[in-house]
């Protein structure tokens, strides 16, 4: 019985996967099209260059071995190194993690950095894990990989349940490895270790601004607007923050167990005094919906900043917001990207909305090149310029070519690299 339901949430999670990575190579194809790129630059793009599997044995607490499997997949690097997060997570898979390096490199474009994409993962449950495990799991897994990887190769960051002190330990143990202090190995590392300010909440900040950009479109007022927030992480917490203190009114919220709900503007100081470090609050409340029924709530702005496959076909004709911006990765399927367009829904597409966290990263890595640290007020006016800047230019292009806006991020993120790819003569 037990098995046979593995076996089925397996089959889930392969299909998921499957539908991430064939979603994700069928925009970029259309995206590539537009452009009038031939097939063979769509036939090197689709795929990751790279992709290392690695196992790492890490002596438990109770004195067992246990061997964890991970992975790091370098998309494309014709424009520069590889760089993009590690997350820690029981679902990691190699699909996954091919699917998410090559939004990596469509995040870089969007933005223009001079990096390509990666991403990493390990399969493990950190809220199951002590800080001592986490940490030999951290360093083993950067021996694994440390061929693979490097400050002008492929600069790893924090994702889903990876953080500061990972890097910290990541960072240490290259630096070990390398026999030098190698700051610009990994981004996201506390401020005393070469972190840049502002790098923590950058991805929040990089929503805000194009929650603010969309708003604009609209001519709605963000003060007094009604704004539901899915996921109370790193993302979800600082966002439901700078809204708030935008004169925002939060009226929904919500983490992996349920969904808080007050038309009148969610406590967000209190939240956010009472969240636990994996974001989860709705645990302390009774009075909670379903995560189902806050995507559903009246509201003017959505912004999934959870996980992945949360608007689909099934619930995008009941999305009341007019806009959805998606902090999230991929949380809006391809059928329902088209019904909420049809609707006339403002929707900002993932890979424009979440690129804050990998721009900040990338001043991060410059400030380590330079060995000249920024203050918070100059990395944020820096954020603000590129994010303003790409919105503009895929909201340009939306208009322009008469496609909806994930295509038109796709179509401005993807042409650098099939540039990069052909001035090297491999397409
Ligand atoms: N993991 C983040 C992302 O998916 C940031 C990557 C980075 O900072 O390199 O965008």
């Amino acid at each position: 019985m037990v098995a046979d339901h593995k076996e089925a949430s397996k089959k889930e999670e392969n299909e998921k996967n499957d539908n991430i990575l064939t979603s994700t190579r069928t925009v970029i194809k259309d995206a590539l099209d537009k452009l009038g790129y031939p097939d063979e630059v769509y036939e090197l793009l689709k795929d990751s260059l790279r992709i290392l599997k690695v196992r790492i044995p890490v002596r438990m607490d109770d004195g067992s071995i246990k061997v964890f499997t991970g992975y790091r997949a370098q998309h494309n690097d014709a424009v520069g190194p590889t760089k993009g997060g590690v997350r820690f997570h029981p679902n990691v898979n190699e699909d996954e993690v091919n699917a998410l390096a090559i939004w990596m490199s469509i995040k870089a474009g969007i933005v223009d950095l001079p990096y390509g994409g990666g991403k990493g993962g390990i399969i493990c449950d950190p809220r199951e894990m002590s800080f001592r495990e986490l940490e030999s799991l951290s360093r083993g897994y950067i021996r694994a990989i440390s061929q693979f990887v490097g400050p002008t190769k492929d600069i790893p960051a924090p994702d889903v349940f990876t953080n500061s002190q990972i890097m910290a330990w990541m960072m240490d143990e290259y630096s070990r490895i390398d026999e030098f202090n190698n700051p610009g190995f990994i981004t996201g590392k506390p401020i005393v270790l070469g972190g840049s300010h502002g790098r923590e909440s950058a991805t929040a900040k990089g929503v805000t601004i194009c929650i603010e950009e969309a708003a604009r479109k609209r001519e709605l007022d963000l003060k007094g607007s009604r704004i539901v927030v899915q996921g109370f992480g790193n993302a979800g917490s600082f966002l439901a923050k700078f809204l708030h203190e935008a004169g925002a009114k939060v009226v929904g919220i919500s983490d992996a167990y349920g969904a808080l709900h007050d038309p009148e503007g969610l406590d967000i100081d209190y939240l956010l005094d009472r969240r636990d470090s994996f974001g989860t609050v709705t645990t302390l409340f009774h009075n909670t919906i379903s995560n189902k029924e806050l995507l559903e709530l009246d509201c003017d702005i959505l912004v999934p900043a959870a996980i992945g496959n949360q608007i689909t076909a099934d619930n995008a004709h009941k999305i009341k917001a007019g806009i959805i911006v998606e902090a999230a990765n991929g949380p809006t399927t391809m059928e329902a990207t088209k019904i909420l367009n049809e609707r006339g829904k403002l929707l900002v597409p993932d890979v424009l909305a979440s690129s804050g966290g990998i721009t900040v990263s990338y001043f991060e890595w410059v400030q380590n090149n330079q060995g000249y640290y920024w203050t918070e007020e100059e990395v944020e006016e820096r954020l603000h310029e590129v994010m303003t800047k790409s919105f503009d230019t895929i909201y340009h292009t939306a208009q322009t070519r008469r496609v909806n806006m994930r295509l038109a991020a796709y179509m401005v993120g993807v042409r650098k690299m099939a540039e990069a790819s052909r001035y090297r003569g491999w397409v």
